[in-house]
This record gives C-alpha cells, structure tokens and sequence, in this order.
C-alpha cells in the first residue's frame, strides 16, 4: 500500500499533524503502540498566553493563540466531539509590586488583548490574594484524553490507525520514500515524543532535556471554582466536578512512578494558594518531551531525507502543535522554508555534529 506519510506515534503531536496532512489532502497512516509512556495521556491540556513565575508572554504566543481557537473548534467539528474548553485563569497576585506592575502592563499592546480585568472579591476567604488578582483570557484547557479518543476512533473508522509499535530496525529505505512491513510512503514522520528522545536510533541524537511532571486529581467538598487559579501551582476544575492540580518539573527523575516528594511539593503550592479543605484522589506522572532551548525540533533528518521530525513539544504541547504543524505541511507540501528557531539543523549547527554521527543507526 501507497502513502504520502506514515506518523509514528498518536499523542497530540501526531493527532494534530495528521489531521493538518490530511486536511491538506495527503494520504496518511497513524501507527501508535497505545503505550503507557504518552504524555498527553497526563497532561492537563491548559493553553494559557501568561504563564510562569514572572507572568511573560508565551513566546510567538500571538500567532499561536489566534490558530489554535480556530484549530481545535474546527477538529471538535470535524470530530463531532467537544474537548476544547474556553475558561479564564485567574492570578492572584503575590506582592503589592506585581499589582503595580501589572495594572500598567495590562494596557501596553503586548498585553491588553489578553488581560480580562482585575479583581479584589474572587474567592475571598478561600484564595490568598492580599493584593487582589487579575484575570487572563482567551486561555483555557482541551480535555485531550476526549480528544485523542474521538479522533483515533476516526482514525479507525477510515482503516488509518495502525495500533502496533514500530521497531526502528524494521524501517527499509527505498530509492524514494520508505517501507515498513506492508507499507511504502513517500515519508515517516516521527511524533514519538520522549521516545525520540531516549530510543529513536534516527534522532535521540538531539538535545531533548526530558522533564518529569506530576499531577493530582483532588476534590474540594466546600467550594466551587470556576476559573483556571493559577499561582505557584494551578487549579483546573474538571466536568465531574473534580479538580486537577499540578504540575511538578524534574529533570533528574526519568521513570514513571508517581513521588511521595511531589505530592508533597503540590499540597505545600496548593496550600499557599487556597485554605479550602481538600481531599486528594489520584496521582499520576509523564514525561514532558523537552528540547535544550524550549523550542520545537521540527525537521528534515540530514541524512535520511525521507524521514522527519515533529517533537519537542515541551510543556505546551496543545499551544505550540496546531500552528507549527500547520507551518511543518506547508514546509513538507509546499517547500516553504523551516523556521530557523524550531528547525533541527539548529542543534547539528550548536554541537557541530557530523554526518558520520548522523548516519549511525
Ligand atoms: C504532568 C504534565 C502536565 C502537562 N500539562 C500540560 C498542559 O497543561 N498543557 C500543555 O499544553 N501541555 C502539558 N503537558 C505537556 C504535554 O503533555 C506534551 O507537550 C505533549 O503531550 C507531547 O505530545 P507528543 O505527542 O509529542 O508526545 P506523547 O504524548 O508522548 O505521544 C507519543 C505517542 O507515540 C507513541 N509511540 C512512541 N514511540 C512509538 C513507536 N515506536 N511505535 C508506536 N508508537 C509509538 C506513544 O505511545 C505515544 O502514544 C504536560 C505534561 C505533563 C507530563
């Protein structure tokens, strides 16, 4: 059988880039192993424009935001399923400084399409904001365990889904394109996430800094939130009426066994925001597929010409894959040129590596 692409792996990066091939009228199998190492199984899918402990701007976040709130609102159509879930995150502020910081920033161009508004009567008694806080919009979160369900079953229903591993050492190259057992395409892409990173013989080469996350599911029996809260740790409230709090980063730790140390370093954030009574019900961990420089790796590999990258997509997977998957089609499809700052020749370039190194499987 005859394809343009085969995509390895079907997390959100090889969700939203087949679906971007396809839509651009590409023919496309989806092989995915079903494992247990996917990260976007853990993820609590927020995209917010404001994030980290100095509150900046996402990088490249306008053109981000304004894709995705066409993107996933589209693929919910295309799906008939809803995941995609607008909410506000509110942040409280922790100094009377950053109140002042922002009551100006909050009008620069930068930031004024995505500041809501400030409030001093959110959550009194229950979240600790002595400064008051403020609101950021268009922000919120994609149930993304709805979304990989509806669009593998989609994948199914058009015989796209292939639910097998791929064993590197089974790829055959061809004169033009690649096979694998009884598969040709004109290119492989791979969107195995941390995969790439610790067994992928074509690109663990690159500089992944992989980045263990830990996540609690808890229950608040007293009050309600309705906003993303978001200060040291964040809050996302759930359909179900639980709540997702997270997340821990740890760069030591590479297995897949949930930590007493970061439920511990959750209770101690979640506490420092919220005195509401709790109880925890779940805890899981992943694996974030992390780059050196927290950009993408998007790429041709230097050697291999018809196999591909798409990866590294950190902890923003759902802000960063629509546009840059959009981007990596028009690049694949249309010979446009590969952004400089998500292209993998960055890394051969940075640590001089050759091609011998390149060729070695
Ligand atoms: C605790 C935690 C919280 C997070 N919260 C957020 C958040 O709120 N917002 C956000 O945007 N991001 C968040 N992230 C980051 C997000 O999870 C990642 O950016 C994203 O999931 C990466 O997706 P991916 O498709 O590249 O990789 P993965 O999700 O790991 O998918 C790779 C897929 O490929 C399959 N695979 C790999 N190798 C093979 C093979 N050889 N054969 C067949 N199949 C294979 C795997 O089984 C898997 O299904 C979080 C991550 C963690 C760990």
């Amino acid at each position: 059988m005859k394809i343009d692409f085969l995509i390895v792996g079907q997390g959100i990066a090889g969700t939203v880039l087949s679906y971007t091939l396809r839509r651009a009228g590409c023919t496309v199998k989806v092989v995915d192993n079903g494992g247990t190492q996917s990260a976007s199984k853990v993820a609590a899918g927020i995209f917010n424009p404001i994030t980290g402990r100095k509150l900046v701007k996402t990088w490249y976040g306008d053109p981000l935001f304004k894709y995705l709130h066409e993107f996933y609102p589209e693929l919910e159509q295309f799906l008939n399923t809803r995941f995609f879930h607008q909410r506000d995150v509110y942040v409280p502020f922790d100094s009377q400084e950053k109140q002042n910081t922002w009551t100006v920033q909050a009008s620069e161009p930068e930031y004024e399409p995505y500041i809501k508004g400030f409030y001093h009567n959110l959550y009194t008694n229950t979240v600790n904001a002595p400064f008051g806080g403020m609101c950021i919009t268009k922000a919120g979160y994609a149930d993304i365990p709805t979304m990989l369900d509806a669009y593998r079953l989609n994948l199914k229903e058009n015989d796209l889904l292939i639910e097998k591993e791929l064993h590197h050492e089974e790829i055959r190259h061809l004169a033009k394109g690649i096979a694998w057992q009884e598969i040709e395409a004109d290119q492989l892409i791979f969107c195995d996430g941390t995969q790439s990173a610790f067994a992928n013989p074509y690109f663990k080469w690159l500089e992944f800094r992989p980045v263990k996350g830990e996540v609690l599911t808890v229950k608040f029996p007293d009050i309600s939130f309705e906003h993303i809260v978001n200060r040291g740790c964040w809050i996302l409230p759930q359909k179900d009426g639980t709540y997702r709090v997270g997340a821990t980063y740890d760069n030591h730790d590479m297995s897949l066994e949930t930590t007493e140390a970061a439920k511990k370093k959750l209770q101690e954030k979640l506490e420092a925001l919220t005195s509401a009574k709790y109880e925890i019900l779940e805890q899981k961990t992943g694996i974030r597929p992390a780059t050196y420089d927290r950009r993408p790796f998007l790429g041709i590999h230097p050697v291999y010409k018809q196999i591909g990258i798409f990866n590294g997509l950190g902890a923003k997977g759902i802000s960063l894959a629509p546009y840059f998957a959009q981007h990596f089609c028009e690049v694949l499809l249309k010979d446009k040129n590969l952004m400089g700052l998500v292209d993998i020749e960055r890394v051969i370039r940075r640590y001089q590596i050759k091609n011998e190194v390149l060729a070695k499987l």
